[in-house]
């Protein structure tokens, strides 16, 4: 076994190789960017050596500079868990030549499934089920557009090299065909400096399912077993789970099998996953094989007791598979979320900042066992950040991921919503109230899965704000009189005139948030005695019990109330038994709002680079229409025209780098 490796990458997965490595008596080497020098990965590794500046090719793309360090440092191999350099067959070759251990499949293999066409080329040599499409060579957009024709619409395009569902257009007729091609191959060519697509029959309601495949160096091969991952938005994946509700021994049997052949035509080695899509029927169809290990693993983990980090390791350094294909079991069930930084309600943009609060159910992090060995824990989160760190620009916005067990699906759906209630989060917007939302909704309840649930449930999962409950202003409330009564200083909350001792003693708070102005008439009695609140013409009786901390605890009508409340950027965050609000207190002082309505529609929603403009100077456009397409981590976002209108200038060119919150043009609507 290795005495020291280097782990190339960042985040909640090079904190969970090291948390094996570390168990196994491994010694670790951290590698970072400067936008990562104090980051949670380089603490959890026993040394760190510094790449470059924070872009990604500048640092944990620089595969010269990643081997020079486990030269420099004494590892024998290198690690690189997901994205970055783990599907890089060069970077695996250079491993080897400079002597060192790639810890993952042979550089054949990656080569061989790197590409999407290709692979799919190879597998029906292995006679593996394939989607009807064209996988070739031909890239002339006329030639595509016919194997369109003939395939049939609706068709989906991707990227031959493509991963994370970047680049993929879904073409519903003809006539959209040339616009999804070029913007396709925009996007492939920035993502993947390649622009090759393939083209298939796009499936209706179909589901995703994989198989974990496991190969070692001397022959064997084996799966362990399925994972459901048809919950997915812009076809990337939200949740999770192992077993597939609804999938019999016998179609389980097949799918493995088919997963060995797939994994077997190409010579594999190490941890890898063979992508099905599966028709609600249950017949399946290869999509691609992650040469990898993937985002998802933890949950068949959880199923198998296994650490599939360590079978990584020993596989790597020569040794058999730990067990047979008749010695797994699956135990329970495991459900996973990805918990992002974005924006559900603005397209799930990702959101970028601090994390200026975060709090969460007691948990472990990258173990498989709990607290009892041999038994799964209920909770496992897997981070790379902590509370204080910043979600940067430059890197996948995740968070963690939050994986949850249980002895049947029911049980790990009640841990999952227990989870998600104790996720809390201040600093930058997320998805969990939209978890929240999925996980609890009756299609996920109910199994009834597809890669169109979230999309067709879109109304439900993403509602229109509602007004605040009572419950939930009394908390605000008294968040409000306790730091009063602690802090008598100047304060942005206290220095209208109803908080003072000697004013009047009611008063009118108006609160407002995305659902509009809501109003609490407050008869102060003073200190934490009873105070009345009327809310919506009805009074409650208010009584302060304890404040510690962001810790809040009240009776309102003599029922107990608990909560946390986190004041950051004039805003109170109260998370209580109805979720997360973001309250602010109308400071009837204060001017009124300043923003333009939906100017900031004109405004780069992030840092960026300009990749496209569909518009020029003095043209009239309809609203809807767009105008501007920009690159920011990783995808593309559309800037369109937020109502019909002149562009009286276009402020940048292609190719210009934005600032978040930059005006792109001048616009004046009709
Ligand atoms: P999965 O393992 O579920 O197939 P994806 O295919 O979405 O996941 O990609 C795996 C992960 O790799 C992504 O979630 C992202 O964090 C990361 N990733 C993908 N592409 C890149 C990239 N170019 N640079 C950095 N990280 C990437
Ligand atoms: P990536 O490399 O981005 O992971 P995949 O080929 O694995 O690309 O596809 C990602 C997702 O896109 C799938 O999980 C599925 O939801 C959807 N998808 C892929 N191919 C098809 C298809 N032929 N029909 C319908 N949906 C598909
Ligand atoms: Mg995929």
């Amino acid at each position: 076994m290795f005495s020291k490796i280097l782990i190339a990458n960042r985040g909640e997965i090079a904190c969970r190789v090291a948390a094996t490595a570390r168990r196994m008596g491994i010694a670790t080497v951290a590698v970072y960017s400067d936008a990562d020098a104090l980051a949670a990965h380089v603490q959890a590794c026993d040394e760190g050596v510094r790449l470059g500046p924070a872009p990604a090719r500048d640092s944990y793309l620089r595969g010269d500079l990643i081997i020079a360090a486990a030269l420099a440092m004494g590892a024998q191999a290198i690690h690189p868990g997901y994205g970055f350099l783990s599907e890089n067959a060069d970077f695996a070759d250079a491993c080897a030549a400079a002597g060192l251990v790639f810890i993952g499949p042979p550089a054949t293999a990656i080569r061989a499934m790197g590409s999407k066409s290709a692979a799919k080329s190879l597998m029906q040599g292995a006679a593996v089920p394939l989607v009807p499409g064209y996988h070739g060579q031909r890239q002339e957009p006329g030639f595509l557009r016919e194997q369109a024709d003939r395939i049939g619409y609706p068709v989906l395009l991707k990227a031959s090299a493509g991963g994370g569902g970047k680049g993929m257009r879904i073409v519903e007729q003809g006539a959209d065909f040339d616009a999804a091609l070029s913007s396709c191959q925009r996007e492939a060519q920035a993502s993947f400096g390649d622009d090759q697509v393939l083209v298939e029959k796009y499936l209706t309601r179909p589901r995703h399912i994989e198989i974990q495949v496991f190969a070692d160096s001397h022959g064997h091969c084996i799966y362990l077993f399925e994972r459901d991952c048809s919950v997915q938005r812009r076809h990337q994946k939200v949740l999770e789970e192992a077993p597939a509700p609804g999938m019999s021994g016998e179609r389980r049997a097949a799918m493995g099998a088919a997963a060995i052949a797939a994994a077997q035509a190409v010579g594999y080695v190490g941890a890898g996953t063979v992508e099905f899509i599966a028709n609600q029927d249950g017949s399946f169809y290869f999509m691609e094989m992650n040469t990898r290990l993937q985002v998802e693993h933890p949950v068949t983990e959880m199923i198998t007791g296994q650490d599939l980090v360590e079978w990584q390791l020993r596989v790597a350094a020569g040794e058999p598979l730990p067990l047979q294909q008749h010695q797994l079991q699956i135990n329970g069930h495991a459900i996973e979320a990805r918990v992002y930084a974005e924006n559900p309600e603005k397209g799930f943009l990702p959101s970028i900042g601090s994390l200026v609060h975060l709090r969460t159910a007691h948990a472990v992090s990258f173990q498989v066992h709990g607290a009892d060995p041999g038994q799964p824990a209920a909770i496992r989160i897997d981070a790379g950040v902590r509370e204080g760190d910043a979600i940067s620009p430059f890197y996948d916005p995740m968070i963690a991921k939050l994986i949850v067990w249980g002895a049947d699906r029911a049980g790990a759906l009640r841990n999952m919503a227990r989870a998600l209630a104790q996720y809390q989060v201040v600093g930058l917007a997320t998805n969990i109230a939209f978890l929240q939302r999925l996980v609890s909704g009756h299609a996920f309840a109910n199994a009834d899965l597809d890669t169109g649930l979230i999309e067709r449930h879109r109304e439900t999962l993403l509602p229109a704000p509602g007004a605040p409950l009572p419950d939930t202003l009394a908390v605000a409330v008294a968040s409000l009189l306790q730091q009063q009564a602690q802090a008598r200083t100047a304060d942005p909350w206290s220095h209208t005139d109803g908080w003072r001792a000697h004013g009047r003693l009611h008063r009118t708070l108006v609160f407002t948030d995305e659902a509009g102005n809501h109003e609490v008439e407050l008869a102060y009695a003073g200190g934490d005695r009873h105070h009345t609140l009327r809310v919506g013409g009805q009074s409650h009786v208010l009584q302060l019990d304890s404040m510690r901390g962001s810790d809040v605890e009240l009776r309102l009508d003599g029922r107990v109330l608990q909560a946390t409340v986190v004041r950051h950027d004039e805003l109170l965050h109260v998370f209580d038994a109805h979720g997360h609000s973001r309250l602010r207190l109308l400071d009837p002082l204060a001017h009124a709002a300043d923003g333009e309505a939906g100017d900031d529609r004109l405004t780069a929603p992030m840092p960026g680079k300009i990749v496209a403009i569909l518009t020029a100077k003095g043209a009239h456009v309809e609203r809807g229409a767009p105008m501007l397409i920009m690159e920011a981590m990783k995808m593309e976002h559309t800037i369109a025209a937020p109502a019909a209108g002149v562009i009286d200038e276009l402020l940048y060119a292609v190719g210009d780098q934005v600032r978040e919150g930059a005006r792109l043009l001048d616009f004046r609507p009709d």
